[in-house]
């Protein structure tokens, strides 16, 4: 953890190694400068160049239990010394026991899962589960909503990162945002649009896909009756409701998840991040008693060689007994208080906030040109992520400062683990 020598241009060895062989996500290949990071401890990591960073973001919103989890790391560590694989066609304890876990803390009767290793490939299953289960192909998403970087999951997803696949799937149908700062449509406006797109598609939608609070394309959070009159439209229509939790769940709202603060339950619930802490891989797809019946007599076509991985469950069993053990869900939801009491002040002191939105420890931060008239700063047309560059300007000055932001456009993205502190925030 010593200071690194570094050459000319500022890099250590790690970091020309990795710029020289690791293929880049999400980027173009020139622009990738990656810092290196030589450890962790709680809200905080340090990089190898003398460094302290707080984690406002949790990194990518996935570090809920912070980077000294030593309950998962250990439990980790036992299940790869006891049997770190078997095939998906045996059972071991930490998968059975993962499985009993989720259908206690997800909400209602969701009980069976599919495990995978990432919210793309849980968002996959979810897609494949619907369309098995009900015969129908379409699904609906919305414009203003990420789900994945494979085939069927990009071809959901709603902003820019999807126009690089398009035209993606076939089916893949896009709805109006609940986005009360930003959006000509007001949330109950842009519900009745997806009821009536429902009418005029027929009997053909297999399932609405939607986060329940929006991640990644800037927070949003819908009105209270929003999510339970979408499942109302969704079940009108023969179709299924899924929620995406990957960035939603596991305490991130200061509830178990996202579909908790609205008290919805959905049909199929995906997850990934907060499920493991981010300790490792793991993404699921939880489903109804009425779902998993279906393929009693259907065979599933679906798995993959890491599905329910020993390690990986070992692991999500011990991230979820640690945010029961040290209760981080209500922690969550009270230091969640106290940022957007905060945050609020940000947004009356300073001329470039718009809008400052969230609930729990997922919060955003909307910057603006003119508050008055809510104009976005300008779109980046270089790039297929949009926004301004203005919003990376202020991630960066944050970094500068030792505050690690994510951001997308336009905004800010506040998701620190929820071991956080107010005296942090
Ligand atoms: N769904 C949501 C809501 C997400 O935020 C993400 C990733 O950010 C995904 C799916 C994809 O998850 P992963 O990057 O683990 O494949």
């Amino acid at each position: 953890e010593q200071t690194q020598s570094t050459d000319e241009d500022g890099r250590t060895d790690v970091e020309k190694l990795d710029k020289e062989y690791v293929f880049g996500t999400w980027s173009y290949q020139s622009e990738v400068e990656p810092t290196e990071i030589v450890g962790g401890d709680g809200v905080r990591f340090r990089d190898a160049h003398e460094n302290e960073w707080i984690d406002f973001s949790g990194q990518l919103m996935c570090s809920n239990l912070g980077h000294s989890a030593d309950a998962v790391a250990d439990a980790i560590a036992e299940q790869a010394h006891e049997g770190a694989y078997f095939a998906p066609g045996f059972a071991t304890e930490a998968r059975a026991k993962l499985g009993e876990k989720l259908a206690e803390v997800t909400p209602g009767d969701l009980s069976k899962t599919f495990f995978s290793t990432s919210g793309t490939e849980a968002v996959e299953a979810a897609i494949k589960i619907a369309r098995m289960y009900t015969g129908k192909q379409k699904i609906i998403s919305r414009y203003r909503s990420y789900h994945g970087a494979t085939a069927g999951s990009i071809s959901v997803t709603g902003d820019p990162r999807r126009l690089m696949a398009e035209p993606g799937v076939p089916g893949a149908i896009k709805a109006p945002d609940p986005y009360a700062y930003g959006s000509t449509l007001e949330p109950m406006e842009s519900l009745e649009y997806i009821d009536e797109m429902l009418m005029l598609e027929g009997d053909t939608v297999a399932a609405i896909l939607v986060e329940p609070v929006v991640g990644s394309n800037g927070i949003l959070v819908p009105p209270d009756e929003y999510l339970p009159r979408l499942k109302e439209i969704a079940h009108d229509h023969g179709a299924l409701l899924i929620c995406d939790e990957v960035m939603a769940g596991f305490g991130r709202t200061g509830e178990w998840f996202g579909s908790d603060v609205f008290d919805v339950q959905p049909d199929i619930m995906t997850m990934a991040k907060g499920l493991s802490g981010a300790y490792v891989p793991l993404g699921a797809t939880i489903v109804t008693p009425e779902i998993a019946d279906h393929f009693e007599d259907e065979m599933f076509c679906h798995g993959h060689t890491y599905a329910g991985h020993p390690v990986a469950c070992a692991a999500g069993l011990a991230a979820i007994e640690t945010y029961q053990e040290e209760n981080l869900i209500e922690h969550a939801s009270d230091v969640g208080d106290y940022l957007g009491q905060r945050l609020e002040e940000l947004a009356d002191a300073h001329p470039s906030v718009g809008d400052t939105r969230g609930v729990g420890l997922f919060r955003g931060i909307e910057l603006t040109k003119d508050p008055d008239e809510r104009v976005p700063f300008g779109e980046r047309e270089d790039k297929i992520s949009t926004g301004s560059t203005v919003v990376d300007d202020v991630a960066a000055a944050a970094a500068d400062r030792g505050v690690y932001i994510a951001n997308m456009i336009n905004t800010l993205i506040i998701a620190p683990p929820l071991t956080i502190t107010e005296d942090d925030i």
